[in-house]
């Protein structure tokens, strides 16, 4: 068993990342004073299906990974969490659970946004994280089932070259795709028998999350799917909102019901977050009371509120994210040190069906299995970006005309900064180095 110290740098020289969302250095989110860690796989994003598929497919190599981490960090309570539909990586979890004996399954309902850290630790522990702390302040760490597939593979000596890709929605055949990191999107969307539609937009990620993006990009550690859907799109639509005509919307027909803030899973929780008054006092540009602002940097973007909430199809998450990129820039975090009130009462009753809220953002035709793909794609060339993690960026440690192998360090964070270090994706020729990535040649 690694000690405490060697496992975080296994993890550091290894370039493993949350391998969704931000893309936190993972040797950095250990902690020795926790008691519980949860493998996430709620997936609760309508559409997205790649951290089950994994269970099902690798259940061994990510239980041994966990039962190392826990053993490495003395944890003896340790979750699976599983949605109860999700009945083949039930299966594959149980048919391992025997070699294990700190782990255990937690099977959750089908609900959005079960996945949201805040959220499954309650679910999972009963435990309510206050509003803006971590969920180290209640002694938990929360890990995705990817992430944990890459620790074991660098327990083995291998660094994070490759990345699970769903591609979905409007293409010939929907698929998940192993492909090595620096790939580009198109080359994607191709593979899984290219658009079938004319305007396709592409959405990065989930479709309550994930930002509207370019097949002209490239996979980094974060990627986890593309959703392909026609530009008239409801959800399409509705990441293509214009704030400023959003204000005007709420200002013309916000009825204050409520309803976004009775549905809002932070605010079920006893968080502040009170999107209704947010609305009301931002359309009316009402600055007397500047409680509802401050409040409204509790939110976590789930986007319930906009995409299945608001009858009035308003979009009170747009608005918010627009309030906090601005607070940010002006070096207003989140405030701190405030305590969660009780959950509310009948929260159980008010959570949201994913199937629900497939239904009313117009996915079910696109509602699919994606299988993953046994056709490996090897592309021409990768493009490998140098920040594609929380933290420092790396700095590029291979000049022009190099050749490169599978692994090798490609791009260096210092030991005393936050970040990871990339590494090539395929054996190749570099061909370009600047401050942004490097290009190898296959
Ligand atoms: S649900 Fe819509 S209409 Fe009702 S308070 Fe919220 S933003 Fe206003
Ligand atoms: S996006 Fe809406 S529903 Fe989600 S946390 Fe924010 S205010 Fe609440």
């Amino acid at each position: 068993m690694p000690t405490f110290e060697q496992l975080k740098e296994v993890m550091r020289e290894n370039g493993i990342v949350g391998a969704g969302g931000a893309g936190f250095p993972s040797y950095a989110k250990l902690d020795q004073s926790v008691d519980t860690i949860i493998l996430n796989c709620a997936e609760c994003e309508p559409l997205l299906r790649l951290h089950r598929q994994l269970l099902e497919t690798k259940a061994l190599e990510i239980l041994r990974a966990l039962d190392v981490i826990a053993k490495t960090i003395g944890v003896k309570n340790v979750y699976i969490a599983l949605k109860k539909a999700y009945k083949d990586a039930i299966r594959a979890v149980e048919a391992e659970l025997d070699s294990f004996e700190n782990i255990k399954l937690a099977t959750l309902d089908e609900v959005y946004p079960a996945g949201d850290e805040v959220i499954l630790i309650y679910e999972v522990t009963g435990r309510v994280v206050n509003p803006g702390a971590l969920p180290l302040s209640v002694g938990v760490n929360v890990f995705n089932v990817e992430t944990i597939y890459n620790v074991y593979k660098a327990l083995n000596g291998e660094a994070v070259t490759e990345k699970y890709v769903t591609v979905t929605g409007e293409v010939k055949n929907p698929q998940t795709f192993i492909v090595p990191v620096g790939t580009k999107l198109s080359k994607l969307v191709e593979m899984a028998g290219g658009k079938t539609v004319n305007d396709a937009e592409y959405i990065m990620g989930g479709p309550m999350m994930g930002p509207l993006g370019s097949v002209e990009d490239y996979v980094t550690k974060t990627s986890n799917a593309i959703i392909v859907l026609p530009s008239d799109h409801y959800v399409v639509m509705k990441k293509k909102a214009n704030s400023n005509i959003g204000i005007k919307r709420a200002m013309a027909s916000c009825s204050q019901c409520h309803y976004c803030t009775d549905l809002c899973p932070r605010h079920m929780l006893g968080h502040p977050i009170q999107p209704h008054m947010f609305m009301r006092v931002v359309s009316n540009h009402d600055t007397r009371d500047v409680q509802p602002y401050m409040d409204a940097m509790f939110c976590s973007s789930c986007g319930l509120c906009e995409m299945y909430s608001c009858h009035q199809g308003l979009s009170p998450k747009s608005l918010i994210a627009d309030f906090k990129a601005t607070m940010r820039k002006n070096g207003v975090g989140v405030p701190r040190g405030i305590e969660a009130k009780p959950v509310v009462a009948n929260r159980e009753m008010k959570r949201v069906p994913i199937e629900r809220l497939t239904s009313r953002m117009g996915l079910e035709p696109y509602d699919v299995s994606a299988p993953i793909s046994d056709v490996k794609i090897k592309p021409d060339s990768v493009r490998i970006m140098m920040s594609q993690h929380v933290g420092v960026p790396a700095t590029p440690v291979v000049k022009v005309g190099d050749k490169v192998c599978v692994g090798q360090v490609v791009g260096r964070v210092p030991d005393d900064k936050l970040g990871t270090h990339v590494h090539a994706s395929i054996n190749g020729t570099v061909t370009d180095v600047t401050d942004r990535y490097i290009i190898i040649k296959a």
